[in-house]
């Protein structure tokens, strides 16, 4: 397992009132060797796989998505963070923040492959057991398994816990039968693995369950039609006395609102990451557009105006990219800290 401490892990604000060498910070520019070939494979993955291809992803061609996918999988880049006996690279927090960066510029597929790679993988990398962990997790590394993260319902969204999914015990005490909506699943349409958050009877909190899509009881509404990554698979989920092996539950009953936030607060710093790939791209084509656009006989790039709004995209880009990279430093510090105290298991990716 590759890793780079830098500094003691910090805690909380306390960047604020503690001293930092700037030694103890990362810059992009000091990507390693390594480091910079994966973002090369990421650029170049989206000019060969995902560029060519936009129109066919925002009509969501069936079956695109997955392929893109699989082709992913092929390169290793849904494993950057997967430990290696997990079938992954087992590279540090910082390198798979690279390659969300640049997968970011990806338009709907980086919400596919960060739906899948994050909040869809890593509750069973880090809250599995052994046997979950091995029967899950090479597969999803390698994209041959497709992973979905069903939270949110009709009537629970920030309040993620008033969820009203239950889950009961059948009557020959081998199975959780569950029922219940959710809704705006992400890869929802294709997913073969679903993390699901449920009640189990009238607990006052959720536990979480690994949910195969080819189990009995699961139905699908139709796509729903977005504003924007029209590419992105989103969609209703219906539990039906869906039968789940008591083995599939995830964690200690109750332990999954915990689940559910601690992988939602990687998801969001990943998410700037991806954001941060995203606004590169727009930066780029809004400068190749102001240097090819004439009007009044010039190049629209030449007036103050255009010139304004191109730096501030740049300012704005330079500010979030120096604060999601330090960020990404802090992640692996405080992730080293906790391995040196003997936690094992997965590591944020
Ligand atoms: C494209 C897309 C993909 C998604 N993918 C997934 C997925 O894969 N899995 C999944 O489980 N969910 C997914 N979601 C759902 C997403 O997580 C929810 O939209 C989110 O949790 C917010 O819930 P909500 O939309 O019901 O908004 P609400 O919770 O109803 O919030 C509405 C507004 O009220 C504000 N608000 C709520 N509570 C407070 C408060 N206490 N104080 C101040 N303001 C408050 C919110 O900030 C928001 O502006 C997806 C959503 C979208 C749009």
């Amino acid at each position: 397992m590759e890793t780079s401490t830098r500094q003691s892990a910090i805690k909380g604000g306390e960047f604020i009132i503690r001293e930092t060498k700037a030694s103890d910070v990362f810059i992009p520019e000091e990507a390693t060797e390594e480091q910079q070939m994966i973002a090369q494979t990421c650029r170049d993955f989206l000019q060969q796989e995902v560029y060519p291809n936009l129109d066919k992803i925002d009509a969501q061609e069936p079956g695109l998505m997955q392929t893109i996918l699989d082709k992913a999988g092929e390169l290793g880049l849904l494993g950057i963070s997967i430990p290696e006996e997990y079938g992954g690279f087992g590279k540090d927090f910082t390198t798979g923040m690279i390659a969300t960066e640049f997968l970011g510029a990806g338009h709907s597929f980086s919400v596919a492959y960060a739906a899948h790679t994050g909040i869809g993988t890593l509750p069973i990398l880090y809250y599995g057991t052994e046997e979950q962990k091995k029967k899950y997790i090479p597969n999803l590394a390698s994209g041959k398994w497709k992973a979905a993260y069903c939270l949110t319902e009709p009537g629970s969204g920030s309040d993620a816990n008033s969820a009203k999914t239950k889950a009961v015990l059948s009557a020959d005490g081998k199975n959780w039968i569950i029922n219940g909506q959710k809704m705006w699943i992400t890869n929802g349409g294709f997913a073969d693995v679903y993390i699901v958050f449920a009640k189990i009877d009238n607990d006052e909190n959720l536990s979480a369950f690994i949910v195969e899509r080819n189990f009995p009881g699961i139905t699908l509404n139709p796509e729903e039609h977005k504003m924007g990554i029209k590419g992105s698979s989103t969609r209703q989920i219906f539990f039906n006395d869906c039968v789940v092996p008591l083995e599939n539950q995830l964690s200690e009953r109750g332990n999954g609102f915990k689940i559910a936030v601690n992988i939602l607060n990687l998801g969001r710093i990943k998410l700037a990451g991806a954001a941060i790939g995203g606004c590169k791209r727009v930066a780029t084509l809004s400068v190749q557009y102001a240097n090819e656009r004439q009007q009044f006989g010039r190049p629209i790039a030449k007036y103050g105006a255009i010139r304004v709004n191109l730096a501030e995209q740049a300012i704005r880009i330079f500010a979030a990219e120096a604060a999601i990279y330090r960020c990404s430093q802090n992640m692996e510090d405080a992730i080293n800290a906790l391995r040196e105290q003997g936690m094992g298991g997965g590591r944020p990716s």
